[in-house]
């Protein structure tokens, strides 16, 4: 029930005092990092993380008196009318807080919220990995505290692989699905259902003064830490949608994951201090480093979305035509938030979708024909490009949902299916509506940005 809770109010911490990070041992052996390498490696990176790059506030050894202090209030009072509901709703959770510690948590820095929801996403993708014959390396997960809304993978010291999610990635699926979901109308169809928003009605949420315009505006502000981003609870009718949404989101997001170490692509090395303070970070590169990057970024998101689809199946929770929605949902989050760090950051306002002479629509071009092994097409840097001064490690969102949708259609998946109406078309267009004026309001905020020191 506590999961189910945090998954519908959010279950991060808010910000907290970067100095309070736990080092006392707890009894030897009450957490894995305390017996296995692998997991003392993580619960290293997460320690250099917390202090390079502290956002949200560990839990250590503390984490039940965290969860009890600091959530009690926040999530047991949400809905509630009454004392008496209140006192009932308070026990309940008291009562699922002390019941967490029988699960055990990998290290003493993990955050038990968000490592719970991600540890039964992760059997679901584990299992539909190996049902579609993958061999897989030995993979542990873990969360770094950190407000980027990413995840990586890199090699442990055992010579499998770590996955790290960054906390910032379900603070935003979760606080974007909630803002989401009053906009999508679910219909049943026979077996299946349809997942559809007017454009009548995106017109209207579109409006800066509606709550939907507010709310995005919001998951944006927040993960650039100009707002506080105060958490809500959406009414009854759409938990059902809000659950399987960010279920399927990260689904999709640990594929992508795990697609990179089936794919024994190249990952990030260095001890765990440095890649501890790096993997939080973006990372430019130069053109030629940046398409070898963008092969292996499509690679995986077409594998990714293979193991996604098939771990349907496995997880009955989510309703296939959700599941197939998550990547379009997941890489319009990224750009979103990805856009709204450039405008407030260079005050340079992104198209929704790089221009087709833009050197990003280039070195695309090239890495995913490269991929679908077009005949005459070589793996070389364009002339062109080799002067561009940098490029982002990941190619665009946008682009990234093309490539996926090419590979769907290819290998006749489930993604393209006709009778579907297709919600993240019609989310990409909600976005579009909203650009001018989420523009308008970020240029007003940066040029209210306090001068750096
Ligand atoms: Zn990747």
């Amino acid at each position: 029930m506590l999961l189910v809770v945090c998954i519908i109010i959010g279950c991060g911490p808010k910000h907290g005092d970067q100095k309070k990070i736990p080092i006392a041992p707890a009894q030897s052996g009450d957490f894995l990092s305390q017996t296995n390498n692998d997991f003392a490696f993580l619960e290293e990176m997460q320690r250099v993380a917390y202090y390079n790059k502290a956002a949200f506030p560990s839990f250590g050894e503390d984490w039940q008196k965290i969860l009890s202090e600091d959530f009690l209030n926040r999530i047991a009072d949400v809905g509630k009318k009454t004392k008496e509901q209140r006192e009932q709703a308070r026990n309940e959770l008291r009562e699922q807080i002390r019941k967490l510690p029988e699960r055990r948590l990998p290290t003493r820095l993990e955050n038990p919220a968000t490592y719970f929801l991600v540890s039964a996403v992760n059997n679901h993708i584990f299992d539909a990995t190996k049902a579609i014959g993958y061999q897989l390396p030995t993979i542990i997960i873990g969360t770094l505290p950190t407000r980027s809304a990413n995840a990586r993978s890199v090699p442990s010291p055992s010579g499998g692989r770590i996955i790290v999610l960054n906390t910032g990635l379900f603070n935003a699926v979760n606080r974007f699905v909630k803002a989401l979901a009053p906009v999508i109308k679910i219909m049943n169809s026979g077996n299946m259902i349809e997942l559809g928003v007017s454009l009548q009605l995106s017109r209207h949420l579109a409006r800066p003064q509606s709550d939907v315009f507010i709310r995005f505006l919001d998951v944006g502000l927040e993960y650039l830490q100009l707002s506080s981003g105060e958490d809500y609870m959406l009414p009854g009718e759409y938990l059902q949608f809000h659950y399987q949404m960010v279920t399927a989101v990260e689904s999709f997001v640990l594929a992508h994951e795990y697609a990179h170490a089936i794919l024994s692509h190249n990952t990030e090395k260095g001890d765990s201090k440095a890649l501890g303070s790096s993997l939080a970070n973006d990372r430019w590169m130069e053109p030629e480093q940046a398409l070898h990057a963008w092969i292996q970024e499509l690679e995986a998101d077409r594998l990714g979305t293979k193991i996604m689809l098939s771990s349907v199946s496995l997880n009955k929770s989510v309703a296939p035509e959700i599941m197939a929605a998550a990547p379009d949902i997941a890489l319009q989050l990224i750009d979103y938030l990805d856009n709204a760090r450039l405008m407030y950051e260079s005050g340079e306002a992104m198209a929704v979708k790089p221009a087709m002479d833009s050197p990003e629509m280039s070195l695309y071009t090239v890495a995913q024909n490269c991929i679908q092994r077009k005949k005459s097409v070589n793996c070389l840097l364009p002339e062109q490009l080799q002067s561009v001064h940098r490029f982002s490690d990941h190619p665009p969102g946008s682009l990234r949902r093309d490539s996926i949708r090419a590979f769907c259609k290819e290998e006749g998946l489930f993604y393209e299916e006709k009778n579907r109406i297709d919600i993240g078309s019609a989310f990409a267009e909600l976005i579009q509506l909203m650009w001018p004026n989420t523009v308008r309001v970020y240029a007003e905020v940066r040029r209210r940005k306090p001068p750096v020191k």
